[in-house]
Order: C-alpha cells, then sequence, then structure tokens
C-alpha cells in the first residue's frame, strides 16, 4: 500500500510546487538579464548589477 502512495504523494507535491517560481529574498529583486536571459536575484538597494554570467552591467529601474 505504501508503495502506490508515496508515488502518488511525491506527484501530488510536485504539481503544488510547480506554479511560478519561488519569491526572491527580502531585500533582493528577481531579474532576467537582457542580453543572456540569465534569472539572477540582485540586491534591490543598488542601482544596478551585473550578470553573473555574461557580465553585462544592467541598471534597476526604480
Ligand atoms: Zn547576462
Amino acid at each position: 500500500m505504501l508503495g502506490l502512495l508515496l508515488p502518488l504523494i511525491g506527484v501530488l507535491a510536485a504539481a503544488l510546487a510547480a506554479p511560478g517560481d519561488p519569491p526572491p529574498p527580502e531585500g533582493t529583486k528577481a531579474v532576467v538579464c537582457p542580453r543572456c536571459n540569465a534569472k539572477q536575484n540582485v540586491d534591490s538597494s543598488l542601482p544596478g548589477y551585473e550578470c553573473w554570467q555574461c557580465k553585462l552591467a544592467v541598471p534597476l529601474n526604480r
């Protein structure tokens, strides 16, 4: 019985967790690099950030 139940719970948990990305930590902002589309959380108190992947300097619009 447990062998049947556990995979079912896994599917349910995946379905519940799937929608959307987790929210960014407090004080940071989730952004997507305009050049390489890398997702990253940046400090929202800064005027801009440097992409970790392509090193593009991106200003934050606030
Ligand atoms: Zn980039």
